[in-house]
């Protein structure tokens, strides 16, 4: 199993070498959580977080 890194930039777990959101190459490889934003209009975290689209993010 390919271990997911998370964009430096949205936070967002990728899988591979590149945010498909950013197009950005700068990930990193160690995170400590991850949380699964579903609805970010309704979600807490996701407001916290400042996210704004659907989508699997890490945290630090
Ligand atoms: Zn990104």
């Amino acid at each position: 199993m390919v271990a997911k890194k998370m964009c430096k930039k949205c936070k967002r777990l990728v899988r591979g070498d590149k945010c498909p959101v950013c197009q950005t190459e700068s990930l990193v490889e160690t995170w400590k959580g991850r949380v699964i934003v579903i609805d970010p209009i309704k979600s807490d975290i996701a407001k916290k977080m400042k996210v704004d689209a659907a989508g699997e993010y890490a945290l630090r």
